[in-house]
């Protein structure tokens, strides 16, 4: 387990040292020799994570007591940061499966815990995450999605937009209206996707992150006992709002990962290309991009640490987890960009990686609630509803 006092500290531990280790390794035996070709495939490397789960990380949140690693937070923010080093995409899958998890960990029942969470950490099952709808983005209180009571169970009705792991997962948190209009009417499904009257509607193809699976789920009066209802009616919003806690924690790990990136590769082309007589990274105009991108990045990791290990200690902050998140995608963004320029041409083709971080900063700012939904909540901590 977890240091719990070193962690709220935010110093590094021997065992997350030690994840972190393994997560490197792994990314950089397993994907890197492929990723330039599934990303251009669009291609979900599904076996990816049946071996993930050999060296603990599909079970990085879940407790021993289900077969898991249970080794918080901060773990789980380097593993997510080093995969994204290597690939984005293979981040985004890792961590939204790890906050549900811990979102049946923490809402779940008895039943629902020894039911779910071995498998999950089992890596056999992939989890995901369906609030998004056509008209409910921002806005998830306002999804349409119903269910409604037959029996001792429901009936799933609606459709779900852009839910990651959608295709390839065994279960799915999904958020349908039990009551009436507003956050307070909604409520928390586990359900396997391969239950009668669910189908996956729409594969999306994407800017980025294309080892990531994104699709469509429809559920036609799809029948669930009274065992998938995760906590109690109208608990759901609630529930969702809490596993994207940690999963912003997720997201600006995986946005520090694809920023370590960016820095790795500008060192690395700003000593080798030559201009003028000079490797370019002696102009100040190449030298300095790079001494924000290692400045910001730093800052980003404090913030993303600092936040994962409040949640470790059992003070998660709501704030301090949308504040990495949107420091954290912003700086994964803007200096993608600059990695790129200093690239120059090369960096417009798909002979360097730099072009692929580019197109997958930008996800950062928009999934698990965008940059401009971060700042209403970090403004709100501050000010109150006005
Ligand atoms: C690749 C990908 C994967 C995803 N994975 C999942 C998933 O697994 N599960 C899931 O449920 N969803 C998922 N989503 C959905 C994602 O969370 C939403 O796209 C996101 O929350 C934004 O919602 P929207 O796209 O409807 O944009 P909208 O909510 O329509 O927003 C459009 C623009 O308006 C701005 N805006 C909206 N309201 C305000 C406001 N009050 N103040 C200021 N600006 C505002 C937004 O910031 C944005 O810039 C995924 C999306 C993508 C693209």
């Amino acid at each position: 387990m977890t240091d719990r006092s070193a962690a709220a500290r935010f110093d590094i531990t021997d065992e997350q040292r030690q994840i972190a280790a393994l997560a490197r390794d792994f990314a950089e035996r397993e994907i890197a020799p492929h990723i330039a070709a599934w990303d251009r495939e669009h291609y979900f490397p599904r076996s990816l994570y049946t071996k993930m789960d050999a060296i603990g990380l599909m079970g990085v949140l879940v407790d021993e007591r289900y077969g898991g690693v249970g080794a918080g937070y901060g773990a789980y923010a380097l593993a997510v940061e080093e995969l994204a080093r290597v690939d984005a995409g293979s981040a985004v899958t890792l961590s939204v499966h790890a906050m549900i998890g811990a979102a049946i960990a923490k809402l779940g029942n008895e039943a629902q815990r020894a039911a779910w969470l071995p498998r999950l950490s089992g890596g056999d099952t992939i989890a995901g995450f369906a609030l998004t709808e056509s008209d409910a983005g921002s806005d998830a209180g306002a999804i349409r999605s119903t269910a409604v009571r037959r029996g001792d169970g429901y009936v799933l009705r609606g459709r779900k937009q852009w839910c990651t792991n959608g295709t390839h997962a065994g279960v799915v948190m999904a958020m349908f209206r039990t009551g009436g209009v507003g956050p307070k009417g909604v409520s928390a499904f586990l359900v396997d996707p391969k239950t009668p009257g669910i189908t996956v509607e729409r594969e999306t193809e994407k800017l980025g992150i294309r080892t990531s699976n994104t699709c469509d789920l429809a559920f036609d009066d799809v029948y669930v006992g009274p065992e998938a209802l995760l906590g109690g009616e109208g608990e759901g919003f609630g529930g969702a709002m809490t596993a994207l806690q940690g999963g912003r924690i997720g997201i600006a790990a995986q946005a520090v990962g694809i920023l370590a990136a960016c820095l790795d590769a500008s060192v690395k082309f700003a000593q080798e290309r030559m201009a003028f007589g000079k490797p370019i990274g002696a102009f100040e105009g190449v030298s300095f991009k790079i001494a924000r991108m290692a400045t910001d990045l730093e800052a980003a990791r404090l913030l993303v640490y600092r936040a994962a290990a409040l949640a470790d200690a059992g003070t998660p902050s709501p704030t301090l987890a949308s504040q990495a998140k949107f420091f954290a995608s912003t700086a994964a963004r803007t200096h993608a960009s600059e990695a790129l320029q200093i690239h120059g041409g090369y960096g417009f083709t798909t002979e360097f990686p730099v072009e692929r971080y580019y197109r997958d900063a930008k996800i950062t700012e928009i999934y698990e609630g965008t940059s401009e939904i971060q700042q209403i909540i970090i403004a709100r901590s501050l000010l109150g509803r006005l």
